[in-house]
């Protein structure tokens, strides 16, 4: 069954004590009241950890030093922001929608795939945008619940969708793209990223299932497939112009001041007006 249950990826990390029993809770609680109290045990920990030496994009924060994530208050270099629990991707992210899209100035219906809680609480309150959060499973900001494989969504009623990390989860790749493709409109775009390795083609054997075997051949027990320099060639299949933002082409002096790595490969694509 394909998947786009992220859970291994999910924005507070991993499990671990108490501050894998807090992230439980905001792993799997929509109650305002556990959505409350996991607010402001984060907004305490930011407070340990503000400083200058570093800034997160997604929240904003001045940081001294990033953490193992959850609620842990140890140090990791290029780990989650303390405040937000943003990873080091979505930083770049982040940082790449400010700058190469209108996500911030214009006014758009935006489809934010499996949702992260470090954007997905921002997304959700600017003013600017229409958001619309979906995954398999009901989760935090989640807003309809879908497979990506057949979005019960209109054909062309969005000007952009997200999809972070997601693909590598699902089977029929190409479906889910095609569907992407049929709910934006005509000139919108799509950010997509997942692990690729650019110095090899896409490796996936569908015979490859048990997950310690997945964890093998694919880096996780839960995906299906490496991706390589032809995913171009799946994006433009499914209709799109795809564009690559290389994680190498990152300045040291950015990755430094927002604590990003060297492996987060990113397609920026375009509907076009006319197909
Ligand atoms: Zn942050």
């Amino acid at each position: 069954m394909a998947t786009i249950d992220g859970r291994r990826e999910d924005a507070l990390g991993p499990s671990r004590g108490m501050g894998g029993f807090l992230a439980d809770i905001f792993r799997y609680t929509n109650r305002p009241l556990g959505r409350l109290l996991v607010d402001g045990l984060l907004a305490a920990r930011a407070l340990v950890f503000v400083g200058r030496r570093y800034v997160c994009p997604c929240c904003g924060w001045r940081l001294r030093a990033f953490t193992h994530g959850g609620m842990s208050l140890r140090v990791r270099p290029s780990g989650y922001c303390p405040r937000c629990n943003s990873k080091a991707r979505h930083r770049r992210d982040w940082l790449l929608l400010e700058s190469n899209t209108d996500l911030f100035a214009a006014q758009l219906r935006l489809l934010h795939v499996s949702p992260k809680y470090s954007l997905a609480r921002r997304f959700a309150r600017m003013k600017n945008i229409d958001y619309v959060a979906g995954d398999l499973e009901a989760r935090p900001h989640v807003s309809m619940r879908f497979d990506l494989i057949s979005l019960p969504l209109q054909s062309e009623t969005f000007d952009a969708a997200i999809c972070i990390h997601v693909l590598e989860h699902v089977e029929d790749d190409r479906q889910a793209l095609r569907e992407i493709f049929r709910v934006l409109k005509p000139g919108g775009w799509t950010l997509i990223s997942a692990p690729i390795r650019l110095d090899h083609p896409t490796y996936e054997d569908a015979t490859i299932v048990a997950p310690a075997d997945r964890l093998e051949a694919f880096g996780e027990t839960d995906h299906v497939r490496w991706y390589g320099h032809d995913l171009a060639d799946r994006l433009t299949e499914a209709g799109f112009t795809p564009e690559l933002h290389r994680a190498s082409d990152i300045d040291e002096a950015t990755k430094e001041r927002f604590g990003l790595l060297s492996d987060e490969n990113v397609f920026l694509c375009r509907k076009p007006h006319a197909h």
